[in-house]
């Protein structure tokens, strides 16, 4: 039997100009090393045998229905715009509608050249792929909007780095692939029946009740708002915030040099990449806004009246600041415990970040620790500590169920560093009992788990990851 997979392809019934016709390039030797049986299921898929679904998620075999394409887009990449780029290791296979009604692209990243790979091979390392699985995984798992991982396999085939590395096959399911790099190629280059029939589909697919361009506009406005917000309240580091890399459905994609800060600092960088801290933590909240501008100017030029939409569209970018400090007040009075809302919640907020960060403690665990009264514990000034804690009860006080509220907020997991690199460690030397206990963990985020508490802790001195390396 076949690994049956409902597809309904919309994005490939587009006309000819939005993407190429590619196949995924076979592999020597498939090996199905992990598998997201819930998500299959979400997805309507009919599973098997390990080594049909290694057949199928490295692109050797197609399933029925599978109408295999790479996406043309292009982007600002550390604000320079680069004219083409689209997907270049990267086959979308095709779409299925969940049985939640929601309709998901399913592609193979890592699955060989396409007329948009430029110098790269197309192929994919297995560590950053398994890293992918993780972060991914991990980041649903905290209730944020993001692509998913349904498998991983590895190839048999090398990967040539500054190292050799074994080759794999990412399985990567997103509400969709439409990027602000996807507006920019057709508007940049005046294809503007193009960007209209791709504003069409971007409206019809995420946003139904969205009005026109500047309609879309606001609605990924609203989404990349909150999500930014729902990263700084985990710590999360996007790493390569590039307009290519910033979805229109408002989901995270693209796991590259990404980590989960563990001592508070909000200039903390880990990309190798990002020499300046263009996309530093504490930098997150202004490029997307900066993103969104560049959405704004591709998605103008289909408006025949070019004044007024200017207009428009600058009125909605001008209001994201506050949007997304809205969305950050929101996420971070509920990591103290706060449900209500009072004009002097920020302060007392900003004056627990400024200890965490004067005293580098550790962002997830002493948020976590308000929730059980360990706080105090992880950071060094403790006078410092009680002269706010004073304020933070005395707030409390109009609160009817903060630690609830808190345990709701704060996990008590996140993918730390050096666990990921810990697990890829293992997993390259064939032992994956580590990477699915750290997938299981990472599943409940928000649970205490006292037998994972190797899994909560901070890094010691010798095992903190400095830099994380671009997923190439
Ligand atoms: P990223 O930094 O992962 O967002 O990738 C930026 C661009 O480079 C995208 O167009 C990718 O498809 C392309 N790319 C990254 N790695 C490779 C590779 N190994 N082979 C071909 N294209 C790649
Ligand atoms: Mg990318």
């Amino acid at each position: 039997m076949a690994v049956q997979i409902p597809f309904d392809n919309s994005y490939a019934r587009l006309p000819e100009g939005f993407f190429s016709h590619q196949a995924p390039t076979p592999v020597s030797a498939p090996d199905l090393i992990a598998f997201n049986a819930p998500l299959a299921a979400l997805l309507g898929i009919k599973t098997e045998s390990p080594e049909e679904l290694a057949r199928v998620f490295s692109g050797n075999h197609l399933p029925e229905g599978a109408e295999p394409l790479a996406q043309l887009y292009s982007g600002h990449q550390f604000g320079q715009y680069n004219p083409q780029l689209g997907d270049g290791r990267a086959v979308l296979l095709g779409e299925t509608i969940g049985t939640d009604g929601v309709r998901r692209d399913i592609q193979l990243k890592g699955a060989g050249p396409t007329p948009y790979s430029r110098n790269g091979d197309g192929r994919a390392g297995l560590g950053p792929v398994l890293r992918e699985y993780i972060v991914s995984e991990a980041m649903h798992s905290l209730g944020i909007p993001t692509t998913r991982a349904l498998a991983v396999v590895s190839t048999g085939d090398p990967v040539y780095r500054d190292r050799v590395l074994p080759g794999a096959v990412l399985t990567r399911v997103a509400s969709s692939h439409l990027r602000v790099g996807t507006f920019q190629v057709f508007a940049a280059r005046g294809e503007i029946e193009k960007l209209r029939q791709l504003t069409d589909f971007a409206i019809a697919r995420h946003y139904p009740d969205a009005d026109g361009p500047m309609g879309l506009l606001t609605h990924v406005c609203q989404a990349q708002a909150k999500l930014v917000a729902q990263w700084m309240a985990v710590g999360f580091i996007h790493g390569v915030m590039n307009t290519d890399n910033c979805a229109i459905s408002g989901e995270t994609i693209d796991y590259g040099p990404c980590a989960f800060m563990d001592t508070y600092h909000p200039q903390t960088v880990y990309s190798s990449i990002d020499q300046f801290g263009r996309y530093a933590y504490a930098q997150q909240p202004e490029i997307v806004v900066w993103n969104m501008a560049q959405l704004a100017t591709a998605l103008i030029q289909q408006l025949d009246d070019k004044e007024a939409a200017v207009r428009d569209a600058t009125a909605i970018v001008h209001a994201m600041p506050d949007l997304v400090r809205d969305h950050w007040l929101d996420q971070f009075r509920a990591k103290i415990g706060l449900t209500t809302r009072q004009e002097s919640d920020g302060d007392l907020i900003a004056d627990f970040l400024r200890l965490l960060a004067t005293d580098r403690a550790d962002f997830t665990n002493a948020f976590r620790g308000l929730a059980d009264g360990s706080a105090r514990d992880w950071l060094l000034d403790r006078d410092a500590f009680d002269a706010w804690d004073t304020r933070w009860k005395a707030r409390l006080a109009s609160e009817s169920a903060p630690e609830e509220t808190m345990l709701a907020a704060n996990p008590a997991f996140i993918p730390r560093n050096h666990q990921v690199e810990k697990v890829i460690a293992s997993a390259l030397e064939a032992d994956f009992a580590p990477f699915e206990r750290l997938n299981r963990v990472l599943s409940c985020p928000f649970d205490d788990q006292p037998e994972a508490s190797d899994l909560a802790a901070p890094p010691t001195e010798d095992q903190v990851v400095r830099a994380t390396f671009c997923g190439t």
